[in-house]
């Protein structure tokens, strides 16, 4: 066993705090990075809460992690001592799924190992985050790093870039669309730089009439401020798509609104508490509501990759880990620009 440190949830009332833990040797097909730099993603908050049910105490979180290699098993072909590495959401899979086998591993049938509040796939050892000094991990589910990249603002796209890249390629947006991105957070600001890499307009549909500028400078094109019923109202019939990345509740059936004939409503945003979506919103305009989870590994690796050639990384506040507990406050009252990276030389 490798013991290390990393800051843990006990349960969901309790905040993080400083604990001690092991991970597992390393074995022929595993790397094993000493952690750099985490992003801290709204899923933390959601889960060291319980918002969603079935979390796994102890929590050690994060799942935006990069850092250098320090040791590889004598079967790993991808990486070497030194190299920069990353992983996202996600530690193994089953690999023989039908979804495994086409690369969309976050939709592994059998079911995936998320990197926290998961178990490995012995069903059994639980697995544990990047708020921690080093992991160990199949390199299968490893990413390389562009070096070119500024390493801490590339944390976030292992879950805030590739969330959001994956729908809007999936979706083929691009040139001549008409995309809204709702909610100008963590996800909702790598959303506004690829969609904006993609060619589409871009509007940002937010709560906080403080974020325009900000909007502006990641590239946007246009801005309204949602709680305006006026702005509303002059947004109806706008969008081809609407990238809804909003973390607590609201009302699907009004932003349906937003969109033309056809459009599709993607949620990315995973409030805790269901919504009522009313058939007349969908039918009035042949509109559909859809959903994207993360993104399987080799798309990751391609979205990696493009940051790489279009210089796209998060805008970051980096903290340290001792500051954690208020920057989820911070995080709560949509107070993130545009993603808290923790230091981890700083635990
Ligand atoms: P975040 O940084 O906290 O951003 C969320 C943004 O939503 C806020 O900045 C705020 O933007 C807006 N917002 C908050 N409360 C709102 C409300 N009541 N009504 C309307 N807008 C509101 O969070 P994040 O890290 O981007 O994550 C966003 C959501 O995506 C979370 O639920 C997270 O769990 C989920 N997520 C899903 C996936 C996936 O695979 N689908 C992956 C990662 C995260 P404005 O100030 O601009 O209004
Ligand atoms: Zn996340
Ligand atoms: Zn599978």
């Amino acid at each position: 066993m490798i013991p290390t440190k990393g800051y843990a949830a006990q349960t969901k009332e309790t905040p993080l705090a400083p604990w001690n833990f092991n991970r597992r040797e390393v074995g022929p097909y595993d790397v094993q990075f000493d952690i750099d730099f985490c992003g801290v993603c709204h899923s933390d908050l959601h889960q060291i809460r319980d918002e969603w049910g079935g979390s796994i105490f102890p929590m050690v979180p994060g799942h935006e992690i990069v850092g250098r290699v320090v040791a590889v098993g004598n079967q790993v072909k991808k990486f070497r001592k030194g190299d920069l590495a990353a992983t996202g959401c996600l530690v193994d899979s089953c690999r023989t799924c039908e979804n495994c086998k086409r690369g969309l591993e976050q939709y592994c049938l059998v079911g995936g190992s998320q990197t926290y509040n998961g178990y490995e796939q012995d069903r059994k050892t639980p697995t544990y985050g990047g708020y921690s000094k080093t992991i160990v991990v199949h390199e299968d589910f490893v990413l390389r790093v562009p070096a070119s990249l500024d390493l801490a603002a590339t944390a976030p796209l292992l879950c805030a870039g590739i969330t959001t890249y994956s729908p809007l390629r999936h979706w083929k947006v691009g040139k001549g669309h008409k995309l809204a991105v709702l909610g100008l957070g963590g996800l909702g600001h790598m959303g506004v730089k690829f969609g904006v890499a993609f060619g589409a307009e871009v509007t940002v549909l937010s709560t906080s009439p403080s974020k325009e500028a900000d909007a502006k400078k990641l590239g946007a094109h246009k801005f309204v401020v949602t709680k305006d019923p006026a702005q509303f109202k002059a947004a109806r019939g706008s969008f081809d798509f609407i990238l809804d990345t909003v973390s607590a509740e609201h009302d699907y059936n009004q932003y349906l609104k937003l969109l033309k004939t056809d459009g599709v409503h993607i949620c990315v945003g995973a409030p805790p508490t269901p919504s009522a979506v009313s058939a007349f919103a969908l039918m009035g305009g042949r509109k559909s509501i859809a959903g994207s989870g993360i993104g399987g590994l080799p798309e990751t690796q391609e979205m990696l990759d493009f940051c790489a050639a279009h210089n796209i990384v998060s805008d970051i506040e980096m903290i340290d880990i001792k500051n954690i507990n208020s920057a989820y406050e911070r995080m709560l009252k949509g107070d993130v620009r545009y993603r808290f990276v923790i230091d981890m030389a700083t635990l």
